[in-house]
């Protein structure tokens, strides 16, 4: 369900409209848009009655909301979401006709390590920081990450260099954390339908990057969004990075249809890492570009600079040096676009 509000409806018609929504037993989302705020409505089992609600100050109308999503559809807000994420060297958007750039290495290894990657990284301009401090690694037996000193770390980069931190939680426990210590909190793929994960982001007070489960269709990836909108936060981002297909000469199948797919049906913005994707440090840069001329919010990408050293994921990082051409080329394929990448 879906309540439309006057253009010029006041904060106290909105306010009430939501009070009134919340006094059912439901809950209540104002999305302010450019021209109106809607407010969605979900909790409800049942058909709401409409009357009580239209009858109210400054609703226009009530609409009932048949796709299985909702607070991520287009239907809730027509316009592009930009994400605003906070960081020492200031706000980094993603969505609308802003790019984001995200680098790092895949895993935090040591404050050495990051440093070094960091540094080496400062002068192609990129904003965002990734690495990860808790790893979900296939076998029990690889390296799993440093946990909260890993967190540290990257807290030391964050500023030293004045990078917004992206990292991933995989629990509850590393959420809280991640929470703490990072700018943004990543959910991975295999944990895209961890729905009680997916509900503790959605209470968090940080963007959500959200990665696509790698059997996932577009509706569950939407729906996994939906989940952490639904809790009240709705600073999500969408990244997609591959997913299993018959394909043998590729870890993935860097699936780059589904950015415009994305856009016909959500308002939020979609990153593409073609580093998970691929599999292949050769692939990164081609389908970097492909991504970011299908429409993708931004990249990101697996660096590393001893690659040949890293302890995950070695096979697909680039070096600081290759980023940075990376990063020159896309910068002029988004300005042809008019686009712009912070
Ligand atoms: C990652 O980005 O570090 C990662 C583990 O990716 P994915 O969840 O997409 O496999
Ligand atoms: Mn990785």
């Amino acid at each position: 369900m879906l309540v439309v509000m006057q253009s010029h409806a006041s904060e106290a018609q909105i306010r009430s409209v939501c009070e009134k929504i919340e006094s059912l037993g439901l809950k209540a989302h104002p999305i302010p848009g450019a021209g109106r705020t809607a407010i969605g409505i979900t909790g409800n089992k049942d058909a709401v009655d409409l009357g009580v609600l239209e009858s109210m100050p400054g609703v226009v109308e009530c609409i009932p909301v048949t796709k299985p999503y909702k607070l991520v559809s287009l239907d809730v807000k027509s316009e592009a979401t930009i994400v605003r994420i906070p960081t020492p060297s200031g706000d980094v958007l993603v969505g609308g006709p802003h790019l984001a750039m995200t680098a790092g290495p895949c895993a935090v290894e040591t404050e050495e390590q990051c440093l070094a990657i960091a540094e080496q990284l400062q002068p192609t301009g990129v904003r965002l920081f990734r690495g990860g401090a808790y790893k979900p690694r296939t076998s029990p037996y690889s390296f799993q990450g440093l946990g909260l000193p890993g967190l540290k770390i990257l807290d030391q980069v964050r500023r030293h260099c004045g990078y917004g931190i992206v990292t991933e939680a995989i629990d509850n426990e590393s959420l809280d954390l991640v929470e703490e210590w990072a700018d943004v909190i990543q959910i991975g793929a295999r944990n895209m339908q961890n729905f009680s994960l997916l509900k503790r982001a959605g209470r968090a007070k940080k963007p959500v990057l959200l990665k696509r489960g790698m059997a996932a269709t577009l509706d569950e990836f939407l729906m996994a969004a939906e989940y952490v909108m639904s809790e009240g936060n709705y600073n999500v981002m969408l990244c997609e990075r591959g997913v299993r297909t018959f394909s043998d000469f590729s870890r993935n199948t860097l699936d780059l249809a589904v950015v415009p797919a994305v856009k016909k049906r959500s308002h939020l913005p979609i990153l593409v890492d073609p580093s998970h994707g691929t599999g292949k440090r050769h692939k990164v840069l081609p389908l970097s570009r492909a991504a970011v001329a299908v429409g993708a919010d931004g990249l990101l990408i697996e660096v590393h600079h001893q690659p040949e050293k890293a302890l995950s994921d070695g096979m697909q990082s680039i070096l600081p040096s290759e980023f940075a051409e990376l990063s020159n080329e896309i910068r002029q394929i988004a300005a042809v676009l008019r686009r712009s990448v912070n």
